[in-house]
Formats: structure tokens, sequence, C-alpha cells
């Protein structure tokens, strides 16, 4: 078989059908470790009072910090945002394993969360301000249209071999 059929095939193989399940499987168990860096951490210490919320950041000085110190956190403008409450998003796993620049940097905590980041980047899982229904769905949108890519590619590859067998 030609080399490049080989290949492609390769490709299309190691994209095996993703599934809603797979992905929430997924989806949930880098939540999980995510949840556990941000417990064991706390970073953002994150208190609602009377006077609004605030967080770490509120009392940094690092750049980045701005946002926070007018007492709006991170979250302003999200629609899953609750003022007196926090977050109500059902899961929001980019959110949770992203850090504002107002954190100063211990090496651990960031290598972790930015390791789980990646991991949610590569599975399309990652979507800011998105809880898990939609970032799933957001996700499997994403990889069919890839798969419809690499499909497109497979078959114009077995043309552009036909093509050449047919002049040889
Ligand atoms: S990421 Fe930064 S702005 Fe957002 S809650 Fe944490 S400390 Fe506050
Ligand atoms: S979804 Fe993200 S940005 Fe929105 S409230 Fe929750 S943590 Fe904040």
């Amino acid at each position: 078989m030609d080399f490049a059929l080989e290949l492609a095939e390769e490709i299309l193989e190691s994209r095996r059908p993703v599934t809603r399940e797979r992905l929430e499987k997924v989806y949930d168990k880098l939540y999980g470790q995510a949840e556990k860096v941000m417990g064991k951490y706390n970073p953002c210490q994150v208190k609602h009072g009377p006077g609004g919320t605030t967080c770490a950041a509120y009392h940094s000085d690092r750049p980045g910090s701005h946002m926070a110190k007018l007492n709006s956190l991170c979250c302003t403008g999200c629609k899953h945002h609750d003022p007196s409450g926090g977050c109500r998003a059902e899961k929001p796993l980019a959110c949770k394993t992203w850090l504002c620049p107002a954190i100063p940097k211990p090496a651990p905590l960031h290598q972790r969360l930015w390791a789980l980041s990646r991991r949610a980047q590569k599975a399309k899982l990652a979507h800011f301000r998105s809880d898990k229904p939609s970032s799933i769905e957001a996700a499997l949108q994403a990889w069919n249209k890839e798969q419809q890519m690499a499909q497109e590619e497979l078959r114009f590859i077995e043309a552009r071999i036909l093509a050449k067998q047919l002049l040889e």
C-alpha cells in the first residue's frame, strides 16, 4: 500500500469515534483532579460578604489584579456568576484550571493546573465560562468536524494515488 495512504489511515485510526460517554468520562476525571488541586492550595481565597465578594487578587499588587480590586473577580459578566453565591455553573472545567496573573506562582500549583488545562485543550473540552453540558456539546462538534476533515483528506489522498496509478 502507498505510504501516504497508510499514514492517512493511521491518522484516521487514531481518531476513532469520539463519543459523548468518552468525553464525559475524561471531563469528570479532569474536573475532579482540578478540584483537588484547587482545594489543596486554595489560591483564590474567595470570600462572600455583605460588602461583596473578594478574592486573593483583591489584596494583590501584582499586575493583573486590577479587575479583582474593583470587587468584581474574574467572573465579572459571566452568566453563571451569582454575586451573592459565586459560580452556579455545573463543573466549569476551563475556569477551574485557570488562574489570573495576580496569583504568585508556586511551581507545583501552576504546573498541575497547566498539565490539566493542556489535557482539557487536547480533548477539546476547555471552554471558558462554560458548564459541563455546553463544553461537552462544543467538544463533540469540534471532534466531528475534525473527523470529517480527516476523512476528506483521506479521500483526496486515495484519489491522487488512483490518478497516479492510472498514469503509470
Ligand atoms: S483567578 Fe484571580 S481574579 Fe479570579 S478568583 Fe482567583 S484570584 Fe480572584
Ligand atoms: S463559569 Fe467560570 S467565569 Fe463563570 S462564574 Fe463560573 S467560574 Fe466564574
